[in-house]
């Protein structure tokens, strides 16, 4: 029928303006490396933040000693107890455990968010066994990761300049981060230093790094999205401190705020932006990260059932609750390898509360997963080509030793999202060339934040 023929017609037009053929691709990651530059230039110089973490050396093995990492990342928030025995035992004893935050809390003040944290890790503390054993005198030593925009004032305090991922907490902006958990600890009767504030790219890269001596650079994709590296300190002309001794400096680029003319964004995206917390801002993290790849498909759903009726005459109230449909939905109907599609019909069911589906109709809901986790995934290859661009590693030299880099990976949609890891990887690959993609490797470096932190925490030891 006629409204069949208007599905389709939506169906490509999306298609169309989710392409990203290699040329696209190219113009990203040149974009992004121009991008980095102005960033590393001056305060404010681009999107980019591209800010500087403190951190000035990475793990080296030898870190010893029992610390505490605190992992508030989007969705979840982890605390974690490590003990860790220097370059022949490394990580001798790992202990965590993971809460959800109460969605409430994200828009409250900061004092309950933090209070919320605080309480949470003390009861952990309260568990501490007997292999995690204190030196007499001490202080418990904590890395805070922390994956929201903050612009440090050393390696152990900042201030947040500003909330992504559902979060909107007026009074902590502009407040020192650190500052917020002491005062929340303090409350609780919690006595612990804060000796590192990282952000999660920079933990996932400094854990990344302790295993993996060629790690150079970290992406996240989880409910955000974001990537830090190893820049040259003099190659940062904002920077105004003296030069680091190792002559690096960890950049946290805050990539989740790229955007770009080049980057294909549809009717969908620009909707989701304007409706959202944050408009205007992170928009490639809009289109790439978790939090926001199952409502870019409810929007085009419910385009569909409004213009096309495409779940028949009447529109499934529950298609009109944003973010209804989550990613980790998304990505289960769109690995649905049975004939008849069953795992579609049943999501399409229990989540839309629509009885029946047709086999075209899933077909259709199929493609639409493909094309949002493929744009997303290729785009997410590009920045990392972008960084390596921006490295001087994206093509082998003439005349010397090919340098390996690796890239450290994080993140519930990388581990999770097999077509979208698999898109990703493959589309570096295309970007790379042959030649060069022997020299690169990507890699997930499992909790890397949460052990990174506590590895800076273990270097920057008030003890050492
Ligand atoms: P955070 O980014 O909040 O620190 P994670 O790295 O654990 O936390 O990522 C969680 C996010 O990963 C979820 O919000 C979701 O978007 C995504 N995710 C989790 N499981 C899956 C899945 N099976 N398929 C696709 N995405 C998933
Ligand atoms: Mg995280």
């Amino acid at each position: 029928s006629g409204k069949w023929g208007r599905v389709i017609e939506i169906l490509k037009v999306f298609e169309e303006d989710c392409a990203t053929p290699i040329g696209k691709l190219r113009q990203v990651a040149d974009a992004m490396t121009v991008e980095m530059h102005a960033g590393l230039a001056s305060e404010g110089g681009s999107k980019l933040k591209m800010l500087i973490s403190y951190v000035d050396n990475l793990p080296s093995g030898d870190e010893q000693g029992f610390f505490y990492a605190l992992d508030l990342g989007g969705t979840n928030f982890r605390v974690m107890r490590v003990l860790l025995g220097g370059k022949q035992d490394r990580v001798v004893k790992q202990e965590f455990e993971e809460l959800s935050i109460p969605p409430p809390l994200m828009t409250g003040s900061s004092d309950e968010l933090f209070n919320f944290i605080a309480e949470a890790l003390a009861k952990f503390v309260a568990t501490e066994g007997e292999d995690f054993h204190l030196q007499a005198g001490r202080q418990r030593e904590l890395g805070f990761t922390f994956s929201f925009p903050v612009k440090q004032t050393s390696l152990c305090s900042g201030t947040l300049i500003n909330w992504t991922k559902g979060f909107s907490i007026e009074d902590a902006i502009g407040q020192d981060v650190v500052g917020e958990l002491i005062k929340a600890m303090e409350r609780v009767g919690l006595d612990m230093n804060v000796t590192a504030l990282v952000n999660d790219t920079v933990g996932t890269l400094a854990g990344g790094r302790y295993y993996n001596p060629d790690v150079v650079a970290a992406v996240i994709l989880g409910t955000g999205t974001n990537a830090a590296y190893v820049e040259r300190a003099n190659a940062i002309p904002k920077w105004q401190g003296l030069l680091p001794k190792s002559g690096e400096m960890v950049i946290n680029m805050e990539w989740g705020n790229f955007r770009s003319s080049h980057l294909p964004l549809t009717e969908y995206d620009h909707s989701l932006d304007f409706e959202s917390l944050n408009p205007g801002e992170q928009i490639l993290e809009k289109i790439i990260s978790g939090m926001y790849l199952g409502e870019i498909l409810r929007r085009v759903l419910l385009k569909m059932a409004e213009e096309a009726a495409f779940f028949g005459d009447s529109i499934p109230p529950k298609l009109k609750v944003p973010f209804i449909i989550r990613t980790p939905t998304m990505s289960a109907m769109h690995s649905d390898t049975s004939p008849d599609l069953k795992v579609v019909g049943s999501k399409l069911k229990d989540i839309l509360e629509v009885p029946t589906t047709s086999l075209k109709m899933r077909k259709v809901v199929i493609s639409l997963c493909n094309i949002i986790a493929t744009r997303g995934a290729r785009l997410s290859a590009a920045g990392i080509y972008g960084i390596l661009k921006k490295l001087g590693r994206d093509a082998p030299k003439d005349g010397e030793t090919t340098q390996k880099s690796v890239i450290a990976m994080d993140g519930g949609l990388f581990e999770h999202y097999t077509q979208f890891s698999e898109c990703m990887e493959s589309s570096l690959k295309e970007l790379l060339g042959n030649e060069a993609s022997d020299s690169v490797e990507v890699i997930h470096s499992n909790d890397g934040s949460g052990v990174g932190a506590a590895l800076l925490a273990a270097s920057h030891s008030q003890y050492l």
